[in-house]
């Protein structure tokens, strides 16, 4: 008997959390600590679409500091040194065939990646790969991809989907005070309560009230939905880091911690 990982869904919200001592980087180091060392990461970031299912395979994964020059050169100077897997990404293209799936050298690891990694894993001894968003393809396909990948929790491999439930960065920029508008909360509510009792309401997010305003980034809300898609019959979600700023809510979920 091997130890199931579980799913795991993390609010990144801004890049400086990755140097940052902030509550929900203090979630994501809590998180860690609620379940095994996993044997790797396969982890689903906002920040890697691309056309077609691409997955790293590259034996060490360079660190992309893939933001804007508005950030301290504290920021740019991070490396997260973790090891790829390349036998899992080929494991992992194969059982994507049906998906198209290909190997990708190209990639390392983006912010969505590394900047939540780094606070579970500061040794960076626990091999991560990605695995793209594709742009071609409805929530129902990657509600459907996440299902296949849901085999590999067995194996002690943790699903980690990175984005964010609500995400709207003109309403961050541009908010005229620090209070969260009220949407942010409402719609980060309301997607808690489809990922407990009604999955099709996260899988259809866009036809959802407020939806507008609050998930236009379709990149950093199908991260949950990987989440959602590797949970398995009758894991009940942990919902931590229900933190909110004007336009972002943090809001993160576990599938399948220890008991
Ligand atoms: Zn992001």
């Amino acid at each position: 008997m091997t130890t199931r990982a579980p799913a795991l869904f993390l609010g990144h919200g801004s890049p400086m959390n990755a140097i940052e001592d902030t509550h929900s980087a203090r979630g994501w180091s809590e998180i860690a600590r609620a379940f095994p060392k996993p044997n790797a990461i396969v982890c689903i970031s906002a920040h890697w679409v691309t056309e077609g299912v691409k997955v790293t395979s590259n034996a060490h994964p360079r660190t992309i500091h893939d933001f804007g020059r508005g950030f301290p050169q504290a920021l740019f100077d991070v490396q997260y040194p973790a090891p790829g897997d390349p036998d899992l990404a080929r494991a992992i293209v194969e059982k994507l065939t049906a998906y198209g799936a290909q190997l990708d050298d190209t990639w390392g690891l983006d912010h969505g990646a590394w900047s939540v990694v780094k606070h579970m894993y500061p040794d960076a001894d626990v091999p991560i790969i990605q695995v793209s968003l594709d742009i071609r393809r409805p929530s129902s396909e990657h509600h459907a991809i996440a299902q296949k990948l849901a085999e590999l929790r067995d194996d002690n491999i943790l699903i980690l989907g990175s984005g964010n439930i609500v995400h709207n960065l003109p309403a961050f920029f541009r908010a005229p005070s620090p209070d969260p508008q009220p949407w942010v909360a409402t719609y980060d509510a309301l997607i808690v309560d489809g990922v407990a009792n009604d999955q099709s309401k996260v899988v259809n997010y866009t036809a959802q009230p407020e939806a507008d305003v609050a998930a236009p980034d379709w990149e950093h809300f199908t991260p949950i939905i990987y989440a959602l898609g590797a949970r398995r019959d009758g894991e009940q979600p942990y919902v931590f880091n229900r933190h909110y700023f004007p336009g972002i809510s943090m809001t993160s979920i576990a599938f399948g911690l220890p008991q």
